[in-house]
This record gives C-alpha cells, sequence and structure tokens, in this order.
C-alpha cells in the first residue's frame, strides 16, 4: 500500500486513523506516526469535518451508502490549513474489532485546474465567436446596404428631377431597393449558418449568370470611384454545385477589396477590375478577379486568412476570412497571387477561387 499512487487511509468504526499511506502523508502534509490515533476529521474541510461521525453512525445503523463503494468528490484539507479537491472512494472490510472503512483519496487540483481552464476557454471560444459572427453580419449586409441606399438616392433624383414623372425608371429602382434589403435579409441569414458550422443551400449553377449580377452590382460602388469592372466570362463553362448567393458574396468582397486597394492607391496602373471566368482540368473552374492596386504586401499576406487583420482604417478584416470559409466548404480553393505585367512590372494582386463542379470531389494536397 505505501508504493500506491492514491492516498490510503483506514479508519476503524470510530473514524480514529489506523494507517496512513506515504502518499496520504505527501497529499495531507502528515506524517503517518502524527495521523494515526486522531480522527479522521483532521483531513477533512470544514463543510464535513463536524458530520463524519454523523455518516458513519448513520451507516452503521441504517446499512445505507452515501459514499461507500460509491464514491465522490470532496473537499480535503491538509495540515496547513489549505484546502485539497479530492476523488474519495471508501470501502468497508470486516476485522476482529468490528468494521473498519478504507478510503483511497486522488487530488484532484490539476484536473479541476484544467477544468476551469477549459471553461475559461470555452468561454473566450464564445465570445471570440460571438465577435466574429457580428463582425462578419455586419461586414457583409454593408454590401447589399450601401446598393439599397445607391438605388434610393437615385429614385429620389429621378423624382426631384423630372417636371414629369418617370414612372418606368422609378419603379426600376424601387424594384432594385426592394432586392437589394431581401438581399441584405439572405446574407444574413447565410452568414450566420456558416458561422453555426451547417451546410449551404446547393443548387447547380450557372456560374457566369451569377457573376454578371455581381459585376453589375459592384460597378455600383466601382463607378463612384472611377473604377470600371469587366466581365470576361468563359461561354464554355460547366454548372456547377454551389450556394450561389455565397458564391456571390465571396467575388463581392474580392472585388470590394481590389476597389479598396485601387482608391487607396490611385490610379497610375491603370483603373479596371477584371473578373474572368474559366474551366479548369479535373472537374474544376476558376473565377479569377484582377485588380491594378498595389498587390499584396508580404506582412499582410502572411495572415490575409486570419480574422481581424486589416491593412484598413475601418476594416473589419473579416472579409477574406469569411471568403476562404466558403470557398473551402464548397471543397474549392481561394489563392491569390501578385501581378507581373509585360515589362516584368508588379500591377495589382489577383485573387482565385477555384470550385469542383461536383463538390464531393476532394482536391489532393498538391492544389
Ligand atoms: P478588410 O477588407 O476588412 O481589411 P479582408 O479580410 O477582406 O478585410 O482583407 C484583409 C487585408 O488584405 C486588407 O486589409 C488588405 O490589406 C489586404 N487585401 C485584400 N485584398 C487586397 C487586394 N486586392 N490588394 C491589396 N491588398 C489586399
Amino acid at each position: 500500500m505505501d508504493t500506491a499512487v492514491d492516498s490510503i487511509v483506514v479508519a476503524n468504526r470510530f473514524g480514529v486513523i489506523q494507517y496512513f499511506n506515504r502518499a496520504a502523508e505527501r497529499l495531507f502534509g502528515y506524517a503517518e506516526n502524527e495521523a494515526v490515533g486522531h480522527t479522521i476529521a483532521i483531513l477533512m474541510g470544514p463543510t464535513d469535518r463536524g458530520r463524519h461521525r454523523e455518516f458513519i453512525d448513520r451507516y452503521l445503523a441504517t446499512g445505507e451508502k452515501r459514499i461507500i463503494g460509491i464514491g465522490r468528490r470532496v473537499e480535503g484539507e491538509r495540515k496547513d490549513g489549505t484546502s485539497v479537491p479530492i476523488s474519495l472512494a471508501v470501502s468497508e472490510f470486516e476485522t476482529p474489532d468490528g468494521p473498519c472503512f478504507a478510503g483511497i483519496m486522488r487530488d484532484m487540483s490539476a484536473d479541476l485546474e484544467t477544468q476551469e481552464l477549459r471553461e475559461r476557454l470555452a468561454h473566450t471560444e464564445r465570445l471570440s465567436a460571438m465577435a466574429e459572427t457580428t463582425a462578419a453580419i455586419a461586414h457583409e449586409v454593408n454590401q447589399p446596404l450601401t446598393a439599397t441606399a445607391i438605388y434610393a438616392q437615385t429614385a429620389r433624383n429621378i423624382v426631384r428631377s423630372s417636371g414629369e414623372l418617370q414612372l418606368d425608371k422609378l419603379t426600376d429602382m424601387l424594384d432594385k431597393v426592394v432586392e437589394q434589403s431581401l438581399r441584405a435579409g439572405t446574407v444574413m441569414e447565410r452568414v450566420q449558418r456558416l458561422v453555426r458550422g451547417e451546410d449551404g443551400n446547393y443548387e447547380t449553377a450557372d456560374i457566369n449568370a451569377l457573376m454578371l449580377d455581381v459585376v453589375g452590382l459592384a460597378r455600383l460602388h466601382a463607378r463612384s470611384h472611377n473604377i470600371a469592372v469587366e466581365l470576361q466570362p468563359d461561354q464554355t463553362l460547366p454548372l456547377v454545385q454551389c450556394d450561389p448567393v455565397q458564391i456571390q458574396q465571396v467575388v463581392l468582397n474580392l472585388i470590394r477589396n481590389a476597389v479598396d486597394a485601387m482608391v487607396e492607391f490611385g490610379s497610375e496602373q491603370g483603373n479596371e477590375i477584371g473578373v474572368s471566368t474559366q474551366t479548369e482540368d479535373h472537374g474544376r473552374v476558376r473565377i479569377d478577379v484582377t485588380d491594378c492596386g498595389p498587390g499584396l504586401e508580404t506582412d499582410i499576406a502572411e495572415s490575409l486568412f486570419t480574422p481581424f487583420h486589416t491593412s484598413k482604417a475601418r476594416g473589419f478584416g473579416v472579409g477574406l476570412a469569411i471568403c476562404q470559409t466558403i470557398v473551402l466548404n464548397h471543397n474549392g480553393r481561394l489563392h491569390y497571387h501578385n501581378n507581373i505585367d509585360g515589362n516584368g512590372q508588379a500591377r495589382g494582386a489577383t485573387f482565385s477561387v477555384t470550385l469542383p463542379v461536383d463538390r464531393r470531389s476532394k482536391f489532393d494536397d498538391q492544389d
């Protein structure tokens, strides 16, 4: 018993300690000869100290087992008065002098600490998941809200400027306001679903048609900065299984980043953003968004897809993290490279989304 890892304390029917092994000496700080002859009360925390006789007497009188053969968590007290969480299991055995009890005890402090740490971590994780969700929703909903505002302003201008109401144009603008408001709702719902780890709304979609909508939307924003957005669709592109709204969000984000980069950088190198689609080998398609901005600095490039990394004064730094989550959920890949023009000069960046036509097909590591 002296080589046992767990503490073993044997007490008689009066709770007087008969035996105290080495591990118990280490756990409680008493030498065996200090403990033997005292009642087990000296090892108990204040809650149980006065009641141990009561426990033993009740058991001997009624046979009702509260701890014997069951084991539970108790608070122990060391010789120096500090308390220690203990897992205690008690067994009973008969001796010529009557029943005795053997308590086997294990110090649970380390477990408790781990558990507390785990709880704290879970809390922090929940908080940061919340922060991410909030930031993600704010980020994604910005786009349809901006579009709504632009359409509404245009509608107002129509009403103000024309002596005679141009009802057709006005209806058209209001239709767009409705469309974009509904889009904000859909985007919100899909971001929530994404953060909750739920699957998207997959359907077989024509990526060129999706990109046509996206480019239309992006032009609204880009035009105010004198930036053109051009679409070059590959007419042989196969249909792709995807969540159309999510894929549109990804490309909108990439275009918005391209606009931001070009606005910040100035337009010496051109003022056009290209969106193109391509059919790739192995049943994949690729969407490229090419800009004429400054390209990516190495230090930003390293943490590009990590949430909350931004170089912008008012950036959230969640856009690319969301894009990557969406693309990976589609079993696709999101890459970027800095462009080099015909004269070997750096000229903007290209972000590429590669998607499998059949989303169940896997990329291998070389991809
Ligand atoms: P945010 O746009 O809110 O900063 P993102 O995750 O979308 O968050 O982008 C992170 C950072 O990546 C940006 O702050 C910017 O520094 C850089 N970045 C993204 N796209 C481009 C681009 N096309 N050209 C240059 N830098 C870019």
